[in-house]
């Protein structure tokens, strides 16, 4: 975007304290605001619609981001207008002392939301010390309110250990919490109204997401995806919804609420079969610092190299815009066109 009609003399227009060659947009007019940061590809789980059960090679640590290069490239995007970051993995919580990089990155003018997306099972440990150092929200990764059902998508027997994490986390003022549940068909999608009712009882957003093609394996299909529209009809024979007034419109998730005025509400994350690309403003950083312009993106932008190199912020800052402009228009899962990226969502970062 240029603004060379400005006179040199007169300040230089800004958006949202963002003047308009600093800010993040992409060849398709999409304001990039979120960043999603990966902070290791490491996990304790190994549920099935995501990591391989063998043959696993995590990243060597040399290649891993310093918590210092990570707090560095945040500060910089947040420079350029990004206002939300989430923090993923793998799972989060098994990087040393994360706590320090929540610190760094909570101070930043300009960062409007701070949250962090886990399986829970560590928050027993670090809820308290996260909310210290200003993580604001977490989001909890719950597939099933039944054991049995849970090891078998988790390949651990942790559901006990998930709900502790999840109390540990209301207890620390992690809140409001939202729990993550991918419902593959014949497995957990007869769990839709109990799901409801445990968003209504814990005050919980519960949202459910589309399995998509992300996984180390060939179990992808239609078979196995359930359409978001589908578990919604389920709840709303039990549960009547309505659309919820506070709506974000770059949110993955539509959001409704209960019609009886119950707490809680319901998300539904329709990326198969209801792509949000068109308002998609969101990019991610793999834990070997790699930028990706989308989940799907069949290609990576090296951050970290450069810099262990010497970029400067103004250089990296650079990057990151030239990076975006190649912003995918959208993901090609329902038209043919589709190729699977070689990384998982554990590895990419989800
Ligand atoms: N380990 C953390 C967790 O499970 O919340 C954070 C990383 S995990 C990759 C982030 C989210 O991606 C989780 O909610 C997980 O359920 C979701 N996910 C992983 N693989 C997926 C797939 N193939 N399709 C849809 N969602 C997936
Ligand atoms: Fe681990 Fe999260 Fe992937 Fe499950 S979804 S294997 S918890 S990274």
């Amino acid at each position: 975007m240029s603004d060379s009609h400005v006179p040199e003399h007169l300040p230089r227009p800004v958006f949202d304290g963002v003047a308009p060659e600093s800010a993040l947009v992409d060849g398709w007019a999409r304001r990039i605001e979120s960043l999603r940061i990966s902070v290791t590809d490491r996990c304790n789980f190994r549920c099935v619609y995501c990591i391989p059960e063998q043959d696993i090679e995590w990243l060597p640590k040399g290649e891993l981001a310093t918590l210092e290069e990570l707090a560095r490239i945040t500060r910089v995007a947040v420079g350029c207008g990004v206002k939300k970051l989430r923090v993923t993995g793998g799972e989060p919580l098994l990087r040393k002392n994360l706590p320090n990089l929540i610190r760094e990155v909570a101070k930043l003018p300009g960062l409007e939301d701070l949250a962090l997306t886990t399986n829970g099972t560590e928050l027993p440990r670090l809820a308290g010390a996260l909310r210290a150092a200003g993580l604001e929200r977490v989001n909890v990764s719950l597939d099933s309110l039944d054991p049995a059902t849970f090891a078998k998508l988790a390949q651990r027997d942790a559901l006990a250990d998930v709900l502790a994490g999840i109390d540990a986390a209301e207890a620390a003022g992690l809140v409001p919490i939202s729990v993550n549940c991918v419902v593959l068909r014949g497995v957990n999608d007869g769990e839709a109204v109990a799901f409801a009712r445990f968003a209504r009882e814990r005050g919980f957003e519960v949202r459910f997401i589309e399995f998509m093609p992300l996984e180390h394996g060939q179990r992808w299909g239609t078979n196995a995806l359930v359409p978001g529209h589908e578990l919604r009809a389920r709840v709303e024979q039990v549960f009547p919804l309505r659309p919820a007034p506070d709506q974000d419109p770059h949110a993955p998730s539509r959001d409704w609420v209960f019609a009886d005025g119950a707490p809680g509400r319901m998300g539904f994350i329709d990326s198969v079969t209801a792509p949000f690309c068109a308002s998609c403003n969101r990019i991610r950083l793999t834990a070997d610092g790699k930028l990706r312009t989308c989940l799907f993106s069949l290609r990576e932008h090296d951050l970290l190299g450069p810099m262990r190199a010497g970029l400067s912020d103004a250089e990296l800052a650079d990057r990151l815009r030239a990076a975006v402009t190649t912003k995918e228009l959208k993901h090609h899962i329902s038209d043919g066109l589709f190729v699977k990226p070689e990384r998982t969502m554990s590895q990419i970062g989800g």
